[in-house]
């Protein structure tokens, strides 16, 4: 198949038609035209092989998981993601791998109405990159360097699925198909970014594990932090999981805090009524303070808490 059969076949027929997209797919570079008076975000995150997912990871959790590290950026800022560009580098052209990944991909497109508008097709080591560009309104995004004394430190979902997952696989134990799709499948927060819009003070998806991660928010923003280990959501297959293989929850925290592929949001926010609010909102959980004093404590039921290691870094 040649390249321009498997862009139309695969990729352009899918296509809809967003407002301000003056020329999609097809020509030397899209024309898009923004919304007056917005900021754009533009992202962009790239799957290699073998680094960010294993060879056996069903083609359509490929093209679920490569849009939505990306959503996962945009939501992570407070912008609405609206345009898209995908680049594949594919060892050969397998049509039921394709359309699996498109099926997986569009999924996501879809539900979110965004607009393919190109990208980029070569042969070679099997890697993706999805470029997104978003929309927000000036002063309205998310940073992280906007942390203060005082805020209340929330996340979203729960904490270590994914790094569990992947545990397992190493350790060649059985994983189930909740764990499996919570690290093939993460959810970006989509809903969540845009509410915290004016209502966050800084905010970070969670990619590398939760300390380094926050610790990105703390430097940016010059404070410091304390975390309350035994407050991190766990999932109850987490916890279930790591009690039998282990009989205490230690990796389980471990795992919260260090592992990575989460794609939750970390954010701070002043502890106003819109913190005493997420209190009870489901799917957010407080999990500590940010401290004038920097650095990163770790207490579980105020014990000082020892982490080994503190997450995933690439040219480690
Ligand atoms: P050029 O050689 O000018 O860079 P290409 O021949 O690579 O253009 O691509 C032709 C058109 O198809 C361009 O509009 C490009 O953006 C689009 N395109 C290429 N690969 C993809 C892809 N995987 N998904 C969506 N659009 C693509
Ligand atoms: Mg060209």
């Amino acid at each position: 198949m040649k390249e321009f059969d498997l862009i139309d076949r695969y990729f352009n027929r899918r296509s809809q038609n967003r407002d301000g997209v003056v020329l999609g797919i097809g020509d030397d570079s899209a024309l898009l035209k923004p919304p007056a008076n917005t900021y754009l975000a533009v992202s962009t995150d790239t799957l290699v092989e073998g680094i960010h997912f294993t060879p056996d990871i069903p083609a359509k959790d490929l093209g679920y998981r490569s849009l939505a590290v990306s959503l996962s950026d945009m939501a992570a800022m407070g912008a609405e993601a609206a345009w898209v560009m995908l680049s594949l580098n594919l060892p050969e052209v397998q049509p039921v791998w394709l359309e699996d990944f498109s099926d997986g991909f569009f999924e996501l497109m879809d539900k979110y109405d965004l607009q393919l508008v190109g990208g980029n097709t070569t042969s070679g080591p099997l890697s993706v990159t999805t470029h997104v560009t978003g929309f927000i309104p000036p002063e309205m995004e998310i940073k992280r360097s906007g942390a203060r004394p005082g805020d209340l430190i929330y996340v979203t979902g729960t904490l270590g699925d994914a790094a569990l997952a992947l545990y397992l696989m190493k350790q060649q134990e059985s994983v189930s198909s909740y764990l499996l799709s919570r690290y093939h499948r993460p959810t970006p927060r989509v809903e969540t970014g845009l509410f915290l819009r004016a209502k966050a003070n800084a905010m970070i998806d969670i990619s590398d594990g939760l300390a380094g991660d926050l610790n990105h928010i703390l430097e940016q923003s010059h404070v410091g932090a304390k975390i309350w280990v035994e407050k991190l959501p766990l999932s109850t297959e987490m916890k279930e999981t790591v009690q039998r293989l282990t009989g205490s929850l230690s990796l389980a925290f471990e795992l919260a805090l260090a592992g990575g592929d989460d794609y939750e949001l970390c954010f701070t926010i002043s502890p106003s009524n819109e913190a005493e609010y997420l209190k009870n909102h489901p799917g957010c959980t407080c999990i500590g303070v940010v401290e004038s004093v920097p650095g990163l404590k770790l207490t579980c039921q105020d014990q000082p808490f020892v982490l080994k290691k503190w997450g995933y870094q690439h040219f480690d």
